[in-house]
């Protein structure tokens, strides 16, 4: 039986929100989300989630995510499928922070096909390596991120996401998916450089 039980497949949204780490995703995902009805999935978020409730997954991913390691690939599918399952009521999903491997948007596109859907489109926001660090000390003064907080942790994830995150973007473009925002600006134009994009669909 389809998860999609109150909705035509066809009709739901699946968007990608990609790009490196502390290129926007997050603020500009709640501007999508309102502006599109979405439900908005951030595996980052749910994984803090775990850790602060102290459960065993938490546990795990704590070490690797204060590594700046990725966690184990089945345990965030097994986390996305869930959300697919009981969010109901909304026009499609937003997807911030996966797939971070090209055997994550595998397993999504086998998700997808299984309940007869697919990938929209991945909207991509793209700031250079050396505004990186820049904009995630910003953010771990007002975030309090474990993260966030060590250079060899940032420095480490910038190497996870150039390794193990950016063949995402041949693997989409192939398939006529791929659409990058210029992430350098204020939030105001890089809203609206996504809505530009998101609008046509
Ligand atoms: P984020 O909030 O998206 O920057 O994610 C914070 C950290 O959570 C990452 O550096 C990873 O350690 C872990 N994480 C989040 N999403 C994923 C994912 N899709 N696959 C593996 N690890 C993830």
């Amino acid at each position: 039986m389809s998860w999609i039980n109150d909705r035509a497949p066809i009709q739901m949204k699946y968007y990608i929100l990609f790009g490196p780490p502390g290129a926007g995703k997050g603020t500009q995902a709640s501007a999508m989300v309102e502006r599109y009805n979405l439900h908005h999935i951030s595996t980052g978020d749910l994984l803090r989630k775990e850790i602060k409730a102290g459960t065993e997954l938490g546990i795990k991913a704590k070490t690797l995510i204060e590594a700046g390691s990725l966690v184990p690939d089945e345990v965030v599918e097994g986390m996305i499928e869930n959300e697919f399952k009981t969010v109901k009521g909304v026009d499609g999903f937003l997807l911030d922070g996966f797939p971070r491997t090209l055997a994550q948007a595998q397993a999504l596109d086998e998700l997808l096909a299984r309940n007869g859907s697919e990938v929209t489109a991945v909207v991509s926001i793209m700031i250079p390596d050396e505004m990186i660090i820049e904009r995630i000390r910003h953010r771990a003064t007002i975030e309090g991120r474990a993260d966030d907080a060590n250079v060899d942790t940032i420095k480490n994830r910038i190497a996870t996401y150039h390794r193990q995150t950016e063949p995402e973007i041949a693997y989409y473009d192939a398939k006529g998916k791929y659409y990058q925002a210029d992430g350098v600006g204020t939030i105001e134009e890089v809203r609206s450089r996504i809505f530009d994009i998101v609008d046509k669909f």
